[in-house]
């Protein structure tokens, strides 16, 4: 008899969002506002970047942490937009997207048993990384009423002698919340006296509207127990490079390094000059995109509020997180019956965790005339409910 595989991975459930898309594309007629990917293409002279380093024979492994031009570059622009301070040779990781980045930080602090503080809801991906790590995942329920910020109050309940780390991601997929300096500063003597780690998924830092963006990287008394996970995904449109990067501490960033060199030896190195480009000449882009969101999202936030769809507006990423409760229905029979009604594809907020019960996850990385037939479909579901 062949021997059974591990059991963590047989117990980890598939993602709440591909599970819903897989059914959505048997069906003809779909709108999406599913995907959590910019409809941008990369920009042109990004991609020039990494086609004139093929041209000239740029097509072997670079250094494991990635080039150290890149580094260079991703600690500057880090610099001057964040005020995060970082060393390009020994504390700068450039990995396969942001994602690796996550694993990577998960593999190198958790021990078995050790407890992770993740929050609920957010990101799909957190909870099976820490099991796969051998932790287990605390959570901490985040409210609408807070605009789902993270408490002081919640954050020192939640530590046990036991906790090792917390992976927070602000801006935040799928609530769209953002923590501000002020509301970060009142972390801050918590994480100091309990020594835990804080991963720090600023995946979506450019994109944060109507406040400057914040990170605890950005505080002296803790940048050393920060791990900022970071990548060129969403602020470039870039999904299909592969391409992030982890900013910590040197014996931290050394250990990821560590592993990284075994299983990945160095990101693809065509993505990694595209990405100097990105980092040196990309600004103008990500403003022009961060614009187009923004008109997306006080659209979107508009006309689901007048539908009748309570609709917190969301401060970052492109994502709105609508309370559907008044409906009566759960989050999946919202989203099912959506979709076989009206042929609208969103995400039931409990993937994200049991606490987005209650919720939905719209996605505004789509055309405005695409949002518009949506929030047709979507206000005819509504007024059509039985
Ligand atoms: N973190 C968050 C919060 C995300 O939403 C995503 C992508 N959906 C990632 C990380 C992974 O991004 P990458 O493409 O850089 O691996």
């Amino acid at each position: 008899m062949i021997k059974s595989i591990n059991p963590t991975v047989k117990a980890m459930k598939p993602s709440g969002i591909r599970k819903f898309f897989d059914l959505a594309n048997t069906m003809k007629g779909v709108i999406s506002l599913g995907v959590g990917e910019p409809d941008f293409d990369t920009p042109w002279h990004i991609c020039e970047n990494a086609i004139h380093s093929m041209s000239v024979g740029k097509t072997h492994y670079t250094a494991n942490r990635g080039l150290l031009e890149l580094r260079q570059a991703i600690c500057q622009f880090h610099a001057i937009r964040y005020h995060q301070n970082y060393d390009s040779e020994h504390e700068t990781l450039v990995t396969v997207g942001g994602s690796e980045a996550i694993d990577l930080a998960m593999r190198t602090l958790v021990e078995p048993g050790d407890e992770v503080i993740v929050l609920d809801p957010n990101y799909v991906a957190y909870a099976p990384t820490i099991e796969l790590a051998g932790g287990i995942p605390v959570p901490i329920v985040l409210k609408e009423e807070t605009e789902f910020k993270l408490l002081p109050g919640e954050l020192k309940a939640a530590i046990t002698p036991k906790t090792k780390a917390m992976i927070i991601n602000y801006p935040s997929n799928p609530t769209g919340g953002v923590m501000t300096k002020e509301d970060y500063e009142k972390l801050v003597p918590i994480i100091k006296e309990s020594g835990i780690y804080v991963v720090s998924d600023e995946i979506y830092a450019e994109l944060s509207f109507d406040q400057e963006f914040a990170s605890l990287a950005q505080f002296d008394e803790v940048r050393d127990q920060i791990i900022v996970v970071n990548g060129f995904s969403k602020a470039f449109a870039m999904t299909g490079w592969r391409l992030g990067y982890a900013l910590a501490n040197r014996d931290v960033s050394d250990a990821m390094t560590k592993i990284h060199q075994y299983v990945i030896m160095s990101a693809p190195t065509q993505a990694q000059y595209a990405a100097i480009e990105a980092m040196t000449h990309g600004l103008d882009d990500v403003i022009r995109m961060r614009n187009d969101y923004l008109n997306r999202r006080n659209l979107l936030v508009n006309r689901l509020n007048r539908m009748g769809l309570d609709t917190n507006m969301p401060h970052g990423t492109f994502y709105v997180f609508p309370n559907i409760q008044k409906t009566g229905m759960t989050c999946e029979e919202f989203c099912e019956k959506l979709l076989e009604k009206e042929k609208v594809a969103c995400v039931p907020g409990n993937a994200f965790g049991e606490h987005g019960e209650g919720f939905i996850r719209i996605s505004y990385a789509y055309s405005i005339d695409h949002l518009k037939e949506a929030c047709d479909r979507i206000e005819h579901f509504l007024q059509n409910l039985d």
